[in-house]
Order: structure tokens, then sequence, then C-alpha cells
């Protein structure tokens, strides 16, 4: 491994690179280029509209707005909005325009376009030969583009905090917790210097709004190790994600119960209490996490207590599948709508973060026990996860190579995030 003041040079090369393989061939001056965000040039090539755009003009439709009166403050004519409203008339008509809707106007070389979203599928769309006068009309699905995206960055402060600098929105953040959820701790243990890599598309409707991403592959280093995951949708239809080498992330326990805390007190078994004052065995983790925070059960299992259990306050407990093993949450300010009895699955939320029974702050007590004693989680062994099936092996290693092949690539906006 290189050290960390050699990321700069590798990136700037890495970099140079990219804007040579991706614009060299429109002539731009690369340099010219390396201020602009890193999206716009890191898939240049999905860009849809091949024709340069003249003009793009929009307009937000008023309440009691009439479709002449909105396509004149597009520009057009009188005669012309007539024109138009008559050539739509037989695919939409547009006397039945919504308030806060759009009418968009692209004017290129070859001629007019004008776009209106019906609905969330459908957009009419007009189109003008540059050297015609009439309008011809069409009702055809709205686009939605895909951009896919790269972020790199090293863990300063928060993971949220570290994230946004990288460019990433909530969503994707949220995403790459879950799918690191059974190897990484992210409210214990995440370090300053920890680093990550998330190659992942969005897809945007046609009036540039997010519908939603994916995480096409990513890479957390926590603490010095690497963890690698890549989608894959598996012949029967599933995605799910995959260690590079085709083992899936699922594991019976995810590594915490909450997915954001702040650090607290560790696993011991001698510790002086915060309250009693004398030294009593501490034999769980503490979470201090803000109060109503999510707690999420880490395993499949059945909730064998729910109550109040005297210096836990709010408790739940549960036992997994296996039946040896059970996991303790405490000091809830509430449940979630789970009852005694009831089977639970892994993920799912079965309170909040509170104070309840003897407590300083709000924070979750959680214990993992063997047999009914409580146990250092970390020395919990995992039944190995599940590899690919033998006969889909091939196709997963090839349909999964470019992304990995990507996520190795060093990372040119390290430099310049
Ligand atoms: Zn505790």
């Amino acid at each position: 491994m290189p050290s960390h003041r050699w990321y700069p040079l590798l990136g700037a090369m890495a970099g140079f690179l990219f804007i040579l393989l991706f614009i060299g061939g429109a002539g731009q001056d690369a340099r010219a280029r390396m201020s602009i965000p890193h999206d716009e040039w890191v898939n240049a090539d999905l860009r849809t509209d091949a024709n340069p755009v003249s003009s793009l003009r929009l307009v937000t439709l008023r309440s009691g707005d009439h479709a002449v009166a909105a396509l004149q403050r597009l520009g057009f004519s009188n005669s012309d909005a007539r024109r138009m409203i008559t050539a739509a008339n037989a695919s939409y008509q547009l006397k039945n325009i919504r308030a806060g809707q759009v009418f968009k106007r692209i004017d290129t070389p070859e001629g007019t376009d004008f776009y209106y979203n019906i609905d969330a599928d459908q957009r009419l769309h007009l189109h003008r030969n540059a050297k015609q006068r009439d309008w011809h009309a069409e009702v055809t699905q709205r686009l939605v583009s895909v951009r896919q995206r790269i972020a790199t960055g090293v863990i300063r402060g928060s993971l949220f905090a570290s994230a946004e600098r990288a460019g990433m929105d909530q969503r994707t953040t949220m995403n790459l917790v879950d799918i690191f959820a059974w190897d990484i701790d992210f409210a214990r243990d995440m370090r300053s210097g920890d680093s990550f890599k998330v190659i992942y598309e969005e897809r945007f409707d046609d009036n540039g709004r997010v519908l939603g991403s994916s995480i096409l592959a990513a890479r957390f280093v926590n603490q010095g190790r690497t963890f690698e995951a890549v989608r894959y949708q598996q012949k029967n239809g599933q995605v799910n994600y995959f260690t590079p080498d085709g083992k899936s992330l699922r594991k019976a326990y995810l590594k915490a119960p909450v997915k954001f805390s702040r650090i607290s007190s560790r696993f011991t078994l001698r510790r002086k209490h915060p309250i009693l004052g004398y030294t009593r065995a501490h034999r769980g983790v503490d979470y201090a996490a803000p109060m109503g925070t999510p707690i999420h059960a880490i395993g499949d299992g059945r909730i064998i207590f729910k109550g109040w259990k005297g210096g836990y306050g709010r408790f739940i407990l549960i036992r997994h599948t296996n039946r040896l093993h059970a996991t303790a949450y405490g000091h809830m300010s509430r449940y979630a709508h789970v009852k005694r009895g009831q089977f639970v699955k892994q993920g799912q939320i079965i309170g909040y973060v509170g104070m309840s029974g003897l407590a300083t702050g709000p924070h979750l007590h959680f214990e993992f026990r063997v047999r009914g004693r409580a146990v250092n989680p970390l020395t919990i062994k995992h039944p190995p996860a599940r590899p690919i099936a033998r006969a889909e092996r091939d196709r997963f290693m090839q349909q999964t190579a470019p992304l990995l092949g990507q996520l190795k690539q060093p990372s040119p906006d390290v430099t310049w995030g």
C-alpha cells in the first residue's frame, strides 16, 4: 500500500486518464474540465441528447392558466400556440393542463420540441422541423435516464457528513450502511481515516427529479479491514450483494442493533457503574444514540420477553432461531408494534432508544447471550456465508468483473473532492 501522501498524485494521474478517456475525443482542454463536478464527466457517454441544445426553456403552469398564455410565455406566437393545441388535440387536449406542472421547450438547429408530462408515465411531445410549419404530436413514455456516479471519501467526523462531502445523497449513504450491516458496526466502529468508494446509479425523470438510486459496487475500509460488495442479479431474478469471490453478505446476525450512534462504553467485565457508583460487570454493549433512534432485531427470532425489567427499563429479549442465542435490548423509550411471543425478522424495528430504567442518558443497552450468558458479540462465530451456486459462478464472475475493476481503480476525486 502506498502511503497516504501519494494519494493526491495517484489521484491526479488517474483523473487525468479518466478525462482523456471520456472527454479527450471531444477536443476540449482537459485542464479546463478539472473543476466540473465528478458526475458530469465520469459517464459522459450516458448523455441522451445527441443534438446540441441551443436553448431550453421552462414555464411552470399557474392555477387558472390557459395553454395559449403559457405557450406565449415560452416564446411562441399566438398563432403558433393555436397550431400546437390543434396538433396536440388527437393525442392530448391541452385544456386539461394542471397547475404546478411544467411546459418545456427545446430548440435545436433541427427544430423545436415541446414537452408536457401528462402523468407519472406519459408525456406529450410536439415536434416541428426547422424547415416546416406543421407540428407533429405524439404521446410517449416519459424518459428515465440513468447516470452512474462514483463517490469516494475518507471519514472525518460522521459517516453522513463525509459521504455528503463526497456528493452522496442520504439515501445512498443509508443503502451503503445496509449493504455492510452484517460486517461493520457503523454505530460504534467508525474511525477517522476509514474510507469508502461507492459506485452507484441514479435514475432521473425528465424533469431531473431523482427517482431512486442503487449501489452497484462498494468498498469500505474500516480500521484497516477492507470490505467489498457487488450487486448481482441471480438467474432466479433475485438481486443481492456479494463479496467479489461470490459469497453472500447476509449472515445470521447484523453487526449492530442501531445504525448510527455516538461511541459509548464497550463490553467489559468490570467497570464503575455510572449511577450506582460501584464497580459492576457490564455484560453488554451500550450504544449512546439520540432519543427515538430505531432499534433493529439483529437476527430472526421470537420475542420471549417484553416489559419493564428493573434497571434495564423497557426491555425486550429475543430468542434466535438456533435457540442457543438470544439478544437483549434495554432502556427503550417505547416499543414498536411487536408482541411477546411474536416472531420478528432480522432488521425489523422492535423499539426506540430511550433512558428508561437506570440510565444517565439515552442509550441502548445490548446483550448477546449464548445459553443464557452474556458474551462479547465480537467473539460470536458466524456460520460461513453462503456462496453463489456453482452453476452460476461463471455468470457471476463475468457480470461483476467490470464493476469490480472500476472499484479497484485509484479514485481521482480523492484529490478534488
Ligand atoms: Zn449497558
